[in-house]
């Protein structure tokens, strides 16, 4: 049981240096929308974030997670193509980010209520428009067919926080 919805507790969301969960109740419940169309539990890696702690690990600037609006996380048994799948049929998520890091198996999701898609790929952040995106979930293994968008797009990508994270 959890104290903020029936799966997930604050100290889930609670920055690793302070302690600090200032979550955002929108994600919580999309969250918790996630975890009950999965039936598996859903590990949060990293969720609020303070200052502090955000350059530490290398965040953007305006990154998400220090408007508890973001998390890392990782859902039991699914490759992270198939978690970035089920987020994908979350409004909130929809409507909001999800990043795929493959080959650190997990995914971001937030919900900054505009739409934003990219995949870290041997160290660098490619956006994914929707065709990219189905491609990289019917590749066997590891993803290699993701378009990169032009130089406008990737820059466009860095600032809204798709840099969101050097490392996991
Ligand atoms: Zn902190
Ligand atoms: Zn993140």
């Amino acid at each position: 049981m959890g104290d903020l919805t029936r799966n997930f507790s604050r100290s889930e969301f609670a920055c690793p240096c302070c302690g600090r969960a200032d979550v955002d109740m929108r994600l919580v419940e999309a969250l918790q929308e996630l975890r009950d169309l999965a039936g598996v539990p859903v590990r949060v890696n990293s969720g609020f974030r303070c200052e502090k702690h955000n350059r530490e690990v290398g965040g953007a600037r305006r990154s998400r997670h220090l408007l508890g609006e973001a998390a890392d996380i990782v859902v039991k048994g699914l490759t992270p193509e198939r978690m970035y799948r089920l987020a994908e049929q979350v409004e909130a998520f929809r409507n909001g980010g999800i990043g795929l890091y493959p080959q650190q198996g997990f995914i971001h999701v937030d919900v900054r209520g505009g739409r934003a898609r990219w995949a870290r790929l041997d160290g660098k952040y490619v956006a994914l428009d929707k065709s990219a995106g189905q491609r990289i979930w019917t590749a066997a293994g590891r993803p290699e067919e993701v378009r990169a968008t032009d130089g406008k797009h990737q820059k466009a990508l860095q600032s809204e926080g798709g840099n969101d994270h050097a490392t996991a």
